[in-house]
């Protein structure tokens, strides 16, 4: 059938090969269960701004068909609409017929990437960020110092002054979150040891971007696992999981990481692999689907995938412990579209929030909507990612609250990001940072070895 389809293709557009054929291509089956109802529209947050049926869940699974039937060219249409998709996922949550959009979405920019012309910079600076930059920390560490010391410095005067930044990247630059100091991209311990009686022992997993720009929030989820009874155990020959590769539509790179973190992580000795990084999180859950066609990795895949668990969630099955916060405070708290979308994860960050008995969740309007942050999506569709920004921002001013809470760095950056040009007074920050808060001020790490 694939070679039928291949061949039917080949006439009518032969200047294309179809690259919706073969195994990693999108499913037909999974494309066939729309039906179509347009339910999905309103969730969408591209259809919704834009109002254009390609910009919406159902017309991009029809475009992804047609391709997928040879009746249309992969041609800067179905590309660029393709390219406009947040990947939040919402459609998925909306869709009455269990249309898997994520996995589409991503198959599909896969095979759109064999059909792209990008200018060989482009190209080049893809493979240097997807392979060689994010999975290493050596690397990823000295950009986060070269950041700060730019930020922190006369160095940031100078190249704005003397007009150096290009167009682009001048544009870009003040999105670029804060770099912390150097001490807190210092490598995580080896092992931490249960505060009390031990009745878990996890392994946790940190990320690659968070552990160089948020690795303070690695250190107090670490701290507050220990707190629960938890001894959490950092192996460290893990590596970044593959996500903004699988998104951007670089799955082979994606594989590799996945392969690397199963070695690197037997899952099987653990009660759980725990992140406090919900983008990464969705991505060890997809393990199981995107090495299920590898004949070594597919059943450890499965196994691996199977013990991936946010620290909210973790935190929230065992019972998290309470405590009170220092500074009593009112707090919004915003899903991050793949722990909320993908992952079905929504009241375990409010169940450990609400752990901290004297800090108040209030409302936030649309709080389940993307904050147009996305993977690199603010990057590459700043335009459309601004004006989900704004939309966001407009909520968390409405509910009044100092505080926005949410459990993923890239809405962090975007949120904070948001704030900053609003002249807002907002602090931003990780569900689980104030619970090692609150447990600091009650003394609960006293005598404790920490990192
Ligand atoms: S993933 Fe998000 S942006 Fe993309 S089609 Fe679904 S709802 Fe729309
Ligand atoms: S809700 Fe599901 S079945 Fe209906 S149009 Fe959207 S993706 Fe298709």
């Amino acid at each position: 059938m694939a070679t039928d389809q291949k061949a039917g293709f080949a006439q009518v557009f032969p200047e294309y090969e179809n690259p919706f054929v073969g195994p990693e291509a999108p499913d037909r089956e999974m494309i066939q269960r729309c039906i179509h109802c347009g339910f999905c529209g309103t969730s969408c947050p591209t259809f919704t701004l834009l109002g254009n049926e390609m910009d919406s869940p159902r017309g991009r699974i029809y475009l992804m068909r047609m391709v997928t039937d040879g009746e249309m060219a992969p041609n800067e249409t179905v590309m660029k609409h393709l390219d406009r998709c947040l990947d939040c996922r919402a459609c998925e949550t909306a869709c009455p017929s269990g249309v898997p959009y994520g996995s589409l979405i991503e198959a599909a920019r896969e095979g759109l990437e064999k059909v792209r012309k990008r200018p060989l910079s482009v190209r080049i600076l893809r493979r240097i960020l997807f392979r060689w930059l994010l999975p290493n920390r050596v690397l990823l560490n000295l950009a986060g110092v070269a950041t700060r010391l730019y930020q922190t410095t006369f160095l940031k005067s100078m190249v704005r002054g003397l007009g150096l930044l290009p167009k682009k990247l001048a544009e870009l630059e003040p999105m670029m979150p804060e770099a912390p100091p150097v001490s807190s991209m210092r490598a995580l311990p080896a092992e931490v040891a249960a505060i009390g009686e031990e009745k878990y022992r996890v392994a946790f997993f940190g990320g690659c971007i968070q552990s160089t720009l948020f690795g303070d929030v690695n250190r107090a989820a670490i701290r507050a696992l220990a707190a629960n009874g938890v001894r959490v155990v950092f192996p460290a020959s893990q590596t970044c999981c593959g996500a903004l590769q699988a998104h951007a539509g670089d799955r082979e790179a994606a594989r590799i990481l996945a392969r690397e973190n199963i070695d690197a992580i037997d899952a099987g000795e653990f009660d759980a692999v725990i992140l406090a990084v919900s983008g990464c999180g969705a991505m060890l859950h997809e393990y199981k689907d995107l090495l299920a066609e590898d004949p070594v990795y597919a059943s450890r895949a499965e196994a691996f995938s199977d013990k991936a668990m946010d620290v909210t969630v973790f935190l929230a099955r065992i019972g998290v412990r309470e405590a009170h916060h220092p500074e009593p405070r009112k707090i919004a708290y915003h899903h991050p579209c793949h722990l909320f979308h993908a992952l079905k994860v929504r009241k375990e960050p409010l169940e450990v929030l609400s752990a901290i008995r004297n800090v108040e969740s209030v409302p936030l309007n649309e709080s389940d909507w993307c904050c147009g942050s996305a993977g690199s999506y603010n990057l590459t569709q700043t335009e459309i990612s601004m004006r989900l920004l704004d939309r966001k921002m407009g909520h968390v001013k409405d509910s009044e609250a100092p505080v926005v809470c949410t459990g993923n760095p890239g809405c962090q950056i975007q949120i904070a990001f948001g704030a900053r040009e609003r002249d807002m007074d907002l602090r931003v920050v990780h569900p689980v940072v104030l619970l090692d808060e609150a447990y600091e001020a009650e003394g609960v790490y006293r005598n404790a070895t920490l990192p």
